[in-house]
């Protein structure tokens, strides 16, 4: 067995992510302690009690002077108080990890850093709509992307935390890859961000709709709707972040789809079959390349029939 990468990371933020990564990191021997933080006692409590991490406390004061690895998975909008904490009371030579959905903003938080702190910007390109500390599992980022978003000007002490943060992300079982902030969140406001604003709007604009009663549209929720509700149960907070720390990018994909909606939107009006066809063609192309990437499966109901069967066993 190889050394593991740190002797002892605080996770700040107990919820989905942070409590995968602890699961993950002892699971792969990453780390040798791993304790927590959270703004709740409660959820501190939780975190300990499930074994997530082996000791959690509100205050980052008391859980990360002798910590070598700090990883903030806080909403994006808690980001900067969080750092502004950790200026004060990180050890020298620390390395700062977050997790945020948005890069831009979190790397403007944490420009004034103290100059012996190295902080590493990531996004694991994984996840699930559920939150809170018994939520996460160890093997969430296998076979996911992590994208890394390294500050400009590296000195060689940064090169070298770097090299340590992709390595736990390769230990945990996902591929990394490098790129800025700038188009890391235009990016991902294409594959992430609008998906999850069309699934809320969808689903709050079902609940509105007068002409089909409320039991409708559960009782009938498997015909395509019931997807969305799935992406519309994430957490309302990080949500909310996301839109308000990504807006430029957002705003402009939303402007491309609000376009191609009005276009489909003509061809139904018109009763244009070719535009229409020739649409839904290009989209299910792309799902064929998502599932050869090993992004998805293939199989019916995404899978999910199949992973209730392993429950069953
Ligand atoms: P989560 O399950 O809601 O966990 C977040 C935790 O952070 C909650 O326990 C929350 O406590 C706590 N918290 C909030 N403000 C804090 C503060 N100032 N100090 C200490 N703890 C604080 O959320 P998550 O899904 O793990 O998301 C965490 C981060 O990962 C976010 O930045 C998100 O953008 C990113 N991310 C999420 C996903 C996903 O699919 N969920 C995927 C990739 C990246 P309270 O609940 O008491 O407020």
């Amino acid at each position: 067995m190889t050394d593991p990468l740190f002797q002892k990371a605080c996770i700040v933020g107990i919820g989905l992510i942070g409590s995968s990564l602890a699961h993950g990191m002892r699971e792969h021997h990453l780390c040798t302690e791993i304790v927590g933080c959270d703004l709740s006692q409660d959820v501190c409590d939780k975190a300990v009690s499930l074994g997530v991490v082996t000791e959690a406390g509100p205050s980052p004061s008391k859980m990360v002077s002798d910590c070598d690895l700090i990883i903030l998975s806080v909403p994006v909008g808690a980001m900067s108080a969080v750092l502004l904490e950790l200026n004060v009371h990180a050890a020298a030579g620390a390395i700062i990890m977050d997790v945020g959905s948005v890069k831009g903003s979190v790397a403007e938080a944490a420009d004034g850093l103290r100059d012996d702190l190295y902080f590493v910007p990531a996004h694991p390109v994984a996840g699930t709509e559920k939150s809170g500390p018994s939520a996460g599992f160890a093997s969430l980022f296998e076979k996911r992307w992590s994208i890394i978003t390294p500050l400009e000007n590296p000195s060689t002490e940064y090169k070298a935390a770097l090299t340590l943060v992709e390595a736990l992300w390769q230990g945990l079982g996902a591929d990394t890859v490098q790129m800025d902030a700038q188009h890391h969140d235009i990016a991902l406001a294409v594959t992430s961000h609008l998906p999850h604003l069309i699934a809320f709007t969808l689903v709050s604009a079902a609940d509105d709709i007068e002409s089909v009663n409320e039991k409708e549209v559960v009782k009938y929720s498997a015909g395509g709707f019931r997807d969305f509700t799935r992406i519309a149960a994430s957490d309302p907070v990080m949500w909310r972040d996301v839109f308000l720390h990504n807006r430029e990018a957002v705003l402009e994909v939303l402007g491309h789809f609000s376009e191609e909606l009005a276009a489909m939107q003509k061809a139904i009006r018109w009763g244009d079959g070719e535009a229409l066809e020739k649409a839904f063609s290009r989209a299910r192309g792309l799902r064929r390349e998502i599932i050869e990437a090993g992004q998805e499966v293939d199989l019916p109901n995404f899978g999910r029939d199949q992973e209730k069967t392993i429950e069953e066993e």
